[in-house]
């Protein structure tokens, strides 16, 4: 039986504050939200002990947004998974297109990043996804597969999650079409050992898409950037109907 995860990016944005003020908002959307979907946020490092605090006997999990691969060290500006245990945090995102993009994240610090996290109890959530170029050029496939390949080398497939996030869809409002996304997911699945692993799709994924997004027979839920900013938007993408 394969898990529904929907997970909020909330990427540089919210202080503290922001955070909590989010969660009165958010939380008594939750009533009527169905039992077995589990819900993340992923906030940035300032926020997470806070959150994890008040949402201690929720069923809402916080994550985090990277981990370093050692466990301490002369690694200015990183973080461990110990650390992030500590304070409450159960998920990490892993090779998010931004990390890749902007911090030098490759698939082999990625693979590093994922194995660390395991075995310090944290599931993580592995992000992959092609560029504009990459798909106009149709190496969209090649690319997720070796990303996946790679990424993947050691690490246990049965404490993972996996979000398919076309980079040019990430930010833009420019949603993969539904029946692709899912097609890119079920080409994920196929080099996966284990077929229960959580698939999501993100980019765009917002209340007006994803009723359709989450009507796709791959899809097991979505990472959510934008979206997941704003309380009530956030509560209609858990309440997908
Ligand atoms: C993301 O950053 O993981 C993401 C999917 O962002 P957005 O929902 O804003 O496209």
């Amino acid at each position: 039986m394969r898990r529904i995860v929907i997970a909020g990016n909330w990427k540089m944005h919210k202080t503290q504050a922001d955070s909590l003020e989010f969660l009165t908002g958010f939380l008594p959307q939750l009533e009527a939200t169905p039992e077995h979907r589990e819900i993340i946020l992923c906030s940035p490092f300032t926020c997470l002990a806070s959150l994890s605090k008040t949402l201690h006997g929720s069923r809402v999990m916080v994550g985090a947004q990277n981990v370093h691969w050692e466990s301490s060290g002369a690694y200015t500006g990183e973080i461990s998974g110990e650390m992030l245990t500590e304070i409450g945090v159960r998920y990490v995102i892993v090779g998010h297109s931004e990390r890749r993009e902007y911090f030098g994240d490759t698939d082999e610090t990625v693979n590093l990043r994922l194995k660390a996290a395991q075995a310090e109890g944290l599931t993580p959530i592995l992000c992959v996804g092609e560029t504009k170029q990459q798909r106009d050029a149709g190496e969209t496939e090649t690319h997720v597969v070796n990303q996946i390949k790679r990424g993947l080398v050691g690490v246990d497939q049965s404490k993972l999650i996996i979000a398919y996030e076309p980079i040019w869809a990430i930010g833009t409002g420019d949603t993969c079409a539904s029946e692709e996304a899912n097609r890119v997911c079920w080409l994920i699945r196929s080099q996966l050992a284990n077929k229960n692993v959580p698939i999501q799709y993100g980019g765009s994924v917002k209340p007006t898409n994803m009723d359709e997004i989450m009507a796709q027979p791959e899809i097991d839920g979505a990472l959510v950037g934008g979206a997941s900013l704003e309380a009530d938007d956030f509560a209609r993408l858990v309440n997908y109907q």
